[in-house]
């Protein structure tokens, strides 16, 4: 397993969890680009979000609905940004789908 949001999954790399179900973990971003910036992440392997398969559809639903109760949860009551980077056009770096969940401050558009 040489992934490494499977080994935080798995605990074996620690991460500051905001929260944990049986199907997602959120972590926060060990780079924070806004003064809430915080991850979402299945517990299952997908790659990319292209690998999304039609079974992985409440999964990718859950991801969404956890990112905004997160973010209000974090005091982003005026707004926020969830970003999933795709491939390597797309800025992914980590290829474990994760949704970026950032706020707290104003983000400007369009992102570079
Ligand atoms: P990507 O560029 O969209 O793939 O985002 C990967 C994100 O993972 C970046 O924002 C990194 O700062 C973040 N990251 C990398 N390693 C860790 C870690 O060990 N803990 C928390 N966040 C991480």
């Amino acid at each position: 397993m040489d992934c490494l949001f499977c080994k935080i999954v798995a605990g074996d790399i620690p991460a500051n969890k905001l929260y944990e179900d049986e199907h997602v973990v959120a972590f926060h971003d060990i780079s924070p680009q806004a003064p809430v910036h915080f991850l979402v992440i299945p517990k299952k392997h997908i790659s990319t979000l292209n690998d999304i398969t039609e079974d992985d559809r409440f999964l990718a639903g859950h991801i969404l609905y956890t990112a905004q109760r997160l973010a209000k949860e974090q005091g982003c009551e005026e707004g926020f940004r969830v970003v999933m980077n795709t491939n390597k056009n797309g800025g992914q770096t980590v290829y474990h789908i994760h949704l970026h969940v950032l706020g707290q401050r104003q983000l400007e558009w369009p992102p570079g």
